[in-house]
């Protein structure tokens, strides 16, 4: 079957490739992926920037597909199930956070797409534990982008809060970014959205969505210099994977505010230690998500409080992956999806 390959490690090295089909194992399925999300961690992986990845390797971990063939043992689920599955390919079932439901956090996780084989590409093998019904409601194409639904939703509901009125920055409006602005929005919160210069289509659909506001970087660097959005919020959420955003978000909370941050990036940037300090600052990381979280987004997507149609500006073809690539590089699009 084609699927699309990181070869080796370093900058480049994919290809799309003949590879063979997974074997069923117990308590596994086979997914065939009917749309699968290009996420800002594939471009770190095509560039060779993400950390941890293991080549040869399918890549592609925001899926959701149908069903081909259950193994021995999976109870509940048919060939022909519309499904969505979570990312975390695999998890040791032993260590404390597993045990306590936070296997997103088990040290022995390995992700689809990076450390196991993902999904550009026709077959999937995916344990049991993993896999979500879709509701009638939800397409194959938005089921897609639960996973980054997920994200937000743990980042803003469960591992850090927005409150009813509380004014939040968001900096980065692509896709993690806008539904960050869909989570914020339902818990109540008053939202600013900031991007580059370039991103003014996806600042345009962040007022469609519901932004108070949209701002450039420069605006937003500009207000914090003259003092109009400084000390101006009670929460920033780090959604651009840009390391250099986080003073900027430091410097725009107010004192005791919160700082989020949830955009990947392995890059290193220099911050005044003191602002977290002398402002009584909460800085929160967040990373992934698990079952309960995912249940949430699929319920909040059927009801309409979510959109996720807005946020699909593309589909390829497996085949134009290339292009495909491309789209989200320049950011032309929002949300980028290849059909397998
Ligand atoms: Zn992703
Ligand atoms: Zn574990």
């Amino acid at each position: 079957m084609k699927a699309v390959v990181k070869q080796q490690l370093g900058d480049g090295f994919v290809d799309l490739v003949d590879v063979p089909e997974p074997q069923l194992e117990p308590g596994t399925v086979l997914l065939a992926p009917g749309a699968v999300g290009i996420c800002g961690t594939d471009l770190q992986i095509l560039h060779g920037r993400f950390i941890g990845y293991v080549p040869p390797v399918v890549m592609g971990h925001e899926f959701a597909g149908v069903i081909d063939s259950v193994g021995a043992g999976v109870g509940g689920l048919s060939p022909g199930d519309r499904v969505v599955s979570e990312t975390h390919a695999y998890v040791c079932g032993e260590c404390v956070y597993c045990r306590s439901g936070i296997y997103n956090l088990c040290p022995k996780r390995k992700g689809f797409g990076y450390g196991i084989n993902g999904a550009f590409t026709e077959l999937v093998r995916v344990r049991k534990d993993i896999i979500h019904k879709l509701p009638d409601g939800i397409s194959i194409q938005e089921a897609a982008l639960l996973e980054p639904t997920s994200v937000a939703l743990n980042a803003l509901t469960r591992n850090s809060r927005v409150l009813p009125g509380d004014s939040v920055l968001i900096i980065g409006p692509g896709p993690i970014g806008l539904l960050c602005l869909q989570v914020a929005r339902l818990s109540g919160g008053r939202v600013t959205v900031a991007g580059t210069e370039r991103s003014k289509q996806r600042l345009a659909l962040a007022m469609k969505l519901g932004a108070e506001r949209v701002v450039t970087d420069k605006e937003l660097t500009e207000g914090i210099s003259d003092g109009t959005l400084k000390n101006a919020f009670d929460m920033a959420v780090m959604a651009a994977g840009d390391a250099s955003a986080f003073e900027t978000a430091l410097l725009a909370v107010r004192p005791a505010g919160r700082v989020v941050h949830i955009g990947e990036t392995a890059v290193s940037a220099p911050v005044q230690l003191s602002l977290i300090e002398k402002k009584n600052l909460t800085v929160q990381g967040s990373f992934s998500h698990n079952w309960p979280v995912w249940e949430n987004s699929i319920s909040l997507v059927r009801s309409g409080a979510i959109d996720l149609r807005s946020l699909i500006s593309h589909e390829f073809e497996l085949a134009r992956w290339r292009d495909a690539f491309g789209v989200v590089e320049n950011r032309t699009g929002v949300k980028v999806l290849l059909r397998p």
